[in-house]
């Protein structure tokens, strides 16, 4: 399909996404039992998303495959997030540096200059850069060519990939990119393994808790998964961390510390997440013009990204 009709049926409401995937297993705890949240995704296409009836992790099922995900990634993402072009849009800049000012403010209680500092999935670098002016010494893995290229403009460190033998680090962050991945248990296993004994996680994925907002607007095609702060703790819980009660925590956005307490799902979990969601008709939404404003602006933020220079 040409690049224009192809992203152009990305955003047709009411069909499907074109991508088979596979029915999976929780990448969480196992289990194969789930509850349905929704059929539609935030453009209003066809898109089912469930919930763990386990452990309470949501999910998109089917699930993309990684060479659905890639292809998706490659056509249509950037039109939705990131960067066209050389550059980050302003817009970007100014959310994700008063971010990583939060970010680099919680965690300086604890870590010296000199502390080694990773973060996966460090996008245009402004974590990085903050964290240096704190002295610490930082390092980025970001895949995204582009924005890697912007943050190394700068001055940081940024690898495509975890290298081999990297670390050990003080301190590993990750902001909103497990809610992207097909298993994130398998990359947090990855990651702690590279931490200091005493060293902190600092996750921050979108919070999946109690919304008025239609529950088909708060999914979308590349949140392959979706997180409560009960099931970002699993998450953690299963490679060996708890919150770490010297921070304060937000939500979904918290610092563990290693510990020996073991996961432990909450099967009552699943029901209550689902009673958070605002299970708004999609059909009745169109015609009461519902979706009316929230896909202009979309669309008009689409095209001010696209042509930007
Ligand atoms: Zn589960």
């Amino acid at each position: 399909m040409p690049q224009f009709a192809r992203l152009a049926a990305g955003f047709v409401p009411f069909t499907p996404y074109g991508y088979a995937g596979r029915h999976e297993a929780c990448a969480l705890c196992g289990s194969r039992e789930t509850l349905p949240l929704s059929r539609h995704d935030r453009r209003l296409k066809r898109l089912t998303s469930v919930i763990c009836a386990n452990c309470g992790l949501i999910r998109t099922d089917p699930m993309p495959t990684e060479a659905e995900l890639a292809d998706y990634y490659r056509h249509n993402y950037r039109f939705d997030y990131q960067l066209v072009g050389t550059k980050p849009p302003r817009r970007h800049l100014v959310r994700t540096r008063a971010e990583a000012a939060r970010r680099v403010a919680l965690l300086a209680p604890v870590l010296q200059p000199r502390a080694r500092v990773l973060d996966y999935g460090s996008g245009s670098g402004e974590f990085l850069i903050e964290g240096q002016r704190h002295r610490w010494s930082m390092e980025g893995v970001e895949p995204g060519e582009a924005y890697s290229s912007h943050a190394r403009e700068a001055g940081v460190t940024v690898h495509s990939s975890l290298p081999e033998g990297a670390g050990p680090f003080d301190a590993i962050t990750s902001h909103h990119v497990f809610e992207h991945l097909r298993d994130p248990l398998a990359t947090l296993r990855e990651l702690v393994a590279t931490l200091k004994p005493d060293g902190v996680l600092y996750l921050s994925v979108p919070d999946m808790g109690p919304s008025q907002k239609p529950a088909f607007e708060r999914l979308h095609f590349a949140h392959v998964h979706g997180f409560v702060p009960q099931t970002l703790d699993l998450l953690a819980a299963t490679v060996g961390f708890a919150p770490d009660p010297r921070f304060d925590r937000a939500g979904t956005t918290a610092v563990y510390s290693r510990t020996d307490i073991q996961p432990n799902p909450d099967p009552s979990l699943a029901n209550r997440i689902r009673a958070g969601f605002n299970m708004v008709d999609p059909l009745k939404h169109v015609v009461t013009f519902g979706w009316l404003a929230p896909t202009i602006r979309r669309l008009s933020r689409d095209v001010r990204d696209t042509l930007r220079k």
